[in-house]
């Protein structure tokens, strides 16, 4: 064994891997189709104004608005619906028909709803108020001008964003390629599910979980086979890993005889923290590799590895991937039932939502069941040594 001596504050071990990445600086032009949540890459320039031309904002009449008092009779000459370019000009003492989103006529200068008018015989309509020049007119230009930024560099897109890309002729974007993140679990007793479990194995969970986390914060997550608890498997592991953008391990990272992870990091790297002061989730390890990848050691117990995915795995991929930083739900409600569980270090504490309080989840670090079966976390500041029943507290969802 060769126990931690120390550890590092979390705030502290969480500067220090923001510090060391950088967004990944490779672009792909993609369909808009395709672009939900992207990041783009560069600003983009609309080409063309929008809308393209004066359009009317009613179902009405095109009129000059001079012509309209209350009672004015005008004669209908014509009508334009969507689609169309009305050929004519528009004269003193005439009206014509026109849709929303019709080009405005030659001469026309505002547009009266046709609930404001009403039928005055062949060809001749009556109007019941006054009109104003430029009323119910949607002005060429008005919703983006020529050479206006649609979606700036970082923008996420979103479906407005989108919906501002195909308005302005775009069909496809440069946005930030999605990081690549290896996923891999070591562990000689570690098994993909899907296959008979033999005596004293487990099926592997932390590559499920941290996958999972990596699809859903803009990576691209790549998993590699389980690995065996040797240096060179280890070794090789890492690798293979070499070509992506993070590099994400679980298990091994601990003090055990056979937790290498940190034997494999002295020769391929240099660990710039190992060992953080939270609970769940202490044996965790970050490393700069000398291929220039980083390199997360992640706690091989299934809760403490999710645990830390969502409190250092997040913000380093999201800062990895362009995106802002996570802001998850938060609640504020009593506690159920007190809590005596304290420790040195700070802790992520699970619980569960019912009838607006929060119960108690946490089982135990090796445990899924302690997140699967909780609807999110509490802090607890070390060296607490109890919270009461009834206490407000703060739950993050997950
Ligand atoms: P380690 O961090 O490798 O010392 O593992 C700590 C505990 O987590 C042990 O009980 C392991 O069997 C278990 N464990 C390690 N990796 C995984 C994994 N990928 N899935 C589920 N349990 C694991
Ligand atoms: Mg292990």
């Amino acid at each position: 064994m060769r126990p931690f001596t120390s550890t590092i504050p979390f705030t502290d071990a969480l500067k220090i891997a923001l510090d060391a990445t950088q967004p990944v600086t490779r672009t792909e032009h993609i369909p808009i189709t395709a672009a939900d949540g992207r990041v783009a890459a560069h600003d983009v320039l609309s080409p063309l104004e929008v809308p393209p031309f004066d359009r009317a904002a009613m179902d009405g009449y095109a009129v000059r608005a001079a012509d309209v008092q209350p009672g004015a009779t005008l004669t209908c000459i014509g009508h334009v619906f969507t689609g169309e370019v009305f050929s004519g000009e528009l004269r003193a003492g005439e009206c014509i028909e026109i849709a929303t989103g019709a080009p405005m006529p030659a001469g026309a200068d505002a547009v009266v709803m046709v609930e404001e008018t009403e039928p005055a015989g062949a060809n001749a309509v009556r109007f019941k108020a006054a009109a104003k020049e430029k009323q119910n007119i949607g002005r060429r230009g008005a919703d983006i001008g020529l050479g206006m930024n649609v979606v700036s560099t970082g923008d996420v897109l979103t479906p407005s964003r989108i919906g501002a890309l195909a308005a302005t002729g775009h069909r496809s974007v440069e946005v930030l390629a999605r990081p690549t993140v290896a996923v891999l679990s070591t562990g000689n007793e570690v098994i993909e599910p899907g296959q008979p479990l033999p005596p004293g194995h487990i099926y592997d969970v932390n590559r499920y979980t941290l996958e999972s986390i990596v699809r859903q914060h803009g990576g691209v997550a790549r998993a590699l086979p389980p690995c065996g608890d040797t240096l060179d498997d280890l070794l090789n592991a890492l690798d293979a890993a070499s070509s992506s953008d993070l590099i994400v391990f679980s298990g091994g990272s601990s003090v055990g005889d056979r937790d290498l992870a940190r034997d494999a990091i002295a020769l391929r790297g240099q660990m710039l923290f190992h060992g953080i002061a939270v609970k769940p989730g202490k044996p965790t390890a970050f490393a700069q590799l000398t291929s220039g990848v980083n390199f997360l050691g992640m706690p091989g117990n299934p809760t403490s590895c999710l645990s830390n995915a969502y409190i250092l795995l997040i913000p380093i991929l999201r800062k990895l991937a362009g995106l802002p930083a996570w802001e998850p739900r938060t609640l504020v409600v009593p506690l159920a039932k007190k809590i005596t569980s304290s420790s040195d270090r700070h802790q992520f504490y699970t619980v569960r939502i019912v009838n607006g309080e929060a119960h108690p989840a946490f089982k135990g670090s090796g445990d899924i069941t302690s997140m699967a079966h909780a609807d999110g976390y509490m802090e607890i500041p070390a060296s607490t040594p109890s919270i009461e029943a009834g206490t407000m507290v703060q739950v993050t969802l997950f």
